[in-house]
């Protein structure tokens, strides 16, 4: 069966790049009815924080992309990587090194001034009839994986094609430092045997370390898995990904206002097409998802196109699942999501109009609390001494009304508007700053009904008062 990963370092939050990687390896796991397994990659104890950890395991589960098994830490696994190089030393497949720093580092100088490419030179490496230094005293030994001395690695990358690498130029890769704490790609190496990963599905920026890790796997019997590299995704212009591009952390696209589902069918979309197709129900990702049509060249973020497949889904989306959301971005504001009408009645008035559900929020405040001055654009303009007597005769006719439902409202308003010979927007204007503290707001009558008599009674007598 299919086993994937995501293996995130955990040094910053979950950028939009990993979110990418992850929803790719969930979806292939799911496609195949396999596992995924998210594995915190947090050996680099400097560099790794808390705060990133948490910071992954929000975005994980805000977009809703479950592990299959508990997280797996690396940093816990310590006993079975030293275990591990270990058994490698034990079949010469790995070796003591003891060159010191400074050793090196005049090699490394020596080669740079004949312009070689700097590597190990294999000093340490244990070759048959070669007499090795004698370990000088006191020092701790690296443990170096014997990397094949000639030869090719051949990796068939399911987005990239065959990658060749020839074996001369990979050094002996460090497995164990002096302290004896093993080495990043020696982690990853044991990880991936260990858990069955049959499908690696990452970065691009990991292509260099593959041969090596593929070495290794096969230094300790292991079947190497598929491999997957994917493209960087870059700014719309053209460069880097960077905060000049909009925001790069996921959950920065939930303040934004995004749905978890609307970012994972942008996110999909990104680098992976299914003819013109845009929009994906969960389950259809998982049903076409491929890497036959996942672009081996970067892909661009486009904040439009991401805003529009949010709309797409705001407009269409089941109310409940949008009001959990909704009600996230209520409360973030203050407001308080019981202080006002059904959520899901708010969300069918305003999916139209609003492209985020932080729009929305924005747009539906008056409906959640007192409101806190008028817009004063909109003030000058539709409270005037004349719509002041409008407003006065409104309030009453409102308040004689025995049913506050739509219908009534309709009929109110546009009666009123129809004896006085007036547009309905002569009325309906005044009307929404009065009531909504600014001249827009879904159709009068659902916007009245929904705020309801006593706010709506109170809000038009305090604006002629
Ligand atoms: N920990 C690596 C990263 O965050 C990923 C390693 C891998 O997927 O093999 O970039």
């Amino acid at each position: 069966t299919v086993v994937t990963r995501f293996a995130p370092s955990p040094t910053g939050f979950l950028h939009i790049g990993g979110a990418r990687t992850a929803l790719f390896s969930y979806l292939y796991a799911k496609r195949f009815g396999g596992k995924f397994l998210l594995r915190i990659e947090d050996t680099d104890r400097e560099r790794s924080t808390q705060e990133a950890v948490d910071a992954i395991f929000e975005g994980m589960a805000w977009l809703g992309l479950k592990s299959d098994f508990d997280e797996i830490y690396q940093t816990r696994r310590f006993d079975r990587y030293k275990e591990v190089v270990q058994q490698m030393l034990a079949a010469g497949t790995a070796y003591h090194c003891y060159a010191s720093k400074e050793e090196l580092e005049q090699l490394r100088a020596e080669q740079m001034a004949r312009k070689e490419k700097p590597r190990y030179d294999g000093r340490w490496r244990p070759e048959p009839g070669k007499t090795l230094p004698t370990p000088p005293a006191g020092v701790q030994p690296v443990v170096r994986f014997r990397n094949p001395a000639d030869g090719q690695v051949v990796v068939r990358d399911l987005v990239k094609g065959e990658i060749v690498f020839d074996n001369r130029e990979l050094d002996d890769l460090i497995i164990a430092r002096a302290d004896g704490t093993p080495t990043y790609n020696f982690c990853v190496v044991v990880d991936d045997w260990d858990m069955g990963i049959t499908h690696v599905i990452r970065g691009d920026d990991h292509v260099n370390n593959t041969p090596r890790q593929i070495n290794i796997l096969q230094a300790l019997g292991a079947t190497p898995p598929a491999y997957a590299h994917v493209s960087m995704i870059l700014g719309s212009d053209g460069a880097k990904l960077s905060k000049r591009h909009g925001a790069l952390g996921v959950m920065e696209y939930r303040a934004m206002g995004f749905m978890p589902e609307a970012m994972l069918n942008y996110l999909v979309r990104l680098g992976w097409s299914h003819g013109d197709q845009e929009l994906f129900t969960h389950e259809e990702m998982i049903a076409k998802f491929d890497f036959d049509h996942v672009s081996a060249s970067p892909s661009r973020f486009d904040m439009e196109k991401a805003y529009w497949v949010n709309h797409q889904y705001l407009k269409t989306a089941d109310l409940g699942l949008i009001a959990g959301e909704f009600d996230w971005h209520l409360r973030r504001l203050n407001l308080d999501p019981a202080n006002g009408p059904d959520l899901k009645a708010v969300i069918e008035q305003q999916r139209e109009r609003c492209r985020t559900l932080l729009e929305m929020a924005e747009k539906s405040k008056f409906f959640f609390a007192d409101l806190d001055g008028y817009n004063e654009k909109d003030a000058a303009k539709h409270l005037t001494a004349e719509s002041a007597t409008l407003l006065e005769a409104l309030d009453h006719a409102l308040a004689a009304l025995p049913d506050w439902d739509v219908p009534a409202l309709h009929a109110a308003v546009n009666g009123f508007a129809e004896t006085r010979g007036l547009g309905l927007g002569k009325v309906a204007q005044p009307i929404r700053v009065a009531c909504c503290g600014m001249a827009v707001s879904p159709p009068i009558d659902q916007t009245l009904f929904l705020l309801g008599r006593e706010r709506t009674l109170a809000r038009l007598k305090a604006a002629v008062s």
